[in-house]
């Protein structure tokens, strides 16, 4: 951990938080502390609540000694870009900045949902490539999940989105990875489900039951083995029914789990307790259901 100059205003402990809007559902805390508090890291993880409005100044804030950075989230990944002195060639890459690091009053900005996603999928896979993978949405969370089938191999990353430009616009920027953009529609389900070895949910959609970017009975088409992975951190219906079918599915808490681990190790220097926090973020997640 790179040593501050002086000491925060947290009780003397070092700060760090989750700076977006809304943030008061946010696994962040749930999943950070209990990790800084296991390897006696002296430093509190807060809430950030910012409104756009607010952005900058709050960016401008991250560079006093005793905030060690912070994790970024909806609506603020693109907007924090050009407000922070260096982003990685990743986060470039990807459009998104989602973990910021004070190094001595300089800020540094990385994307770690590309590898979050990437050590998920591994595990998932058992260390498979997948050939083929399809991807359905093409919002900021699929554009992470392609850099990261990118680099773990994968021969083919079909990018299916209702809004079939913007599917475009991610295969250009994205250029070269190998991805093919379509449009999210059944004709394509029919045509591409059969080829596909790894089918990601990286839409909106799965937040509330009865929410599904794709007929539940289109699942029927995916082979044996194939691998189902949805970026909602529930058992949403997607999965359900491809858990019904008897296909391996993963939920979206590994990958948020992942990506925190990745940002607790560029602001502390320590490796991260990765157990620790994906019980702690299992536990909370499931007291915000009750
Ligand atoms: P964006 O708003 O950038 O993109 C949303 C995507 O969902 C777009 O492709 C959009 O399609 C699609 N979509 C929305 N409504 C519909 C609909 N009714 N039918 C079909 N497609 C629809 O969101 P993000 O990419 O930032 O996030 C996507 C999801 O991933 C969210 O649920 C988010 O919580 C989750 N996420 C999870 C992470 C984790 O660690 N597990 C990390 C990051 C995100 P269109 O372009 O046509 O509107």
């Amino acid at each position: 951990m790179t040593e501050p100059a002086a000491q925060s205003s947290a009780g003397g402990r070092f700060r760090l938080g989750v700076i977006g809007d809304p943030v008061a559902h946010s696994l962040s805390p749930a999943l950070h502390q209990p990790a800084l508090d296991q390897l006696a890291i002296a430093a509190v993880y807060e809430r950030w609540h910012t409104v756009a409005a607010d952005l900058a100044k709050r960016v401008e804030s991250l560079r006093q000694p005793g905030v060690l950075g912070a994790s970024v989230t909806v609506p603020h990944k693109i907007a924090v870009m050009s407000l922070i002195d260096e982003v990685s060639p990743a986060a470039r890459r990807a459009g998104a900045v989602n973990t910021i690091v004070n190094r001595d009053g300089v800020l540094f900005g990385d994307n770690t949902d590309i590898y979050g996603f990437g050590v998920t999928v591994s595990s998932a896979l058992e260390g498979r490539t997948p050939r083929v993978a399809l991807v359905l949405g093409a919002g900021g969370a699929a554009r992470a999940v392609v850099l990261a089938l990118e680099a773990a191999g994968a021969g083919e990353i079909v990018v299916a989105n209702r809004d079939v430009g913007r599917a475009e616009r991610l295969a250009h920027d994205l250029d070269p990875a190998p991805v093919r953009p379509v449009r999210l529609d059944e004709e394509m389900l029919t045509r591409e489900l059969p080829r596909a070895e790894l089918l990601v949910n990286a839409t909106s959609l799965g937040w509330h039951t009865g929410e599904s970017p794709i007929a539940l009975e289109n699942l029927d088409l995916l082979a044996a083995g194939a691998v189902v992975a949805d970026l909602t951190y529930r058992d949403t219906d997607l999965l359900v029914a491809a858990q019904a079918r008897g296909l391996k599915t993963v939920d979206g808490l590994p990958m948020l789990v992942h990506q925190g681990a990745r940002a607790f190790e560029l602001w502390t220097g320590a490796g991260a307790p990765v157990q620790t926090m994906l019980t702690a973020a299992r536990a909370a997640q499931a007291s915000s259901r009750t």
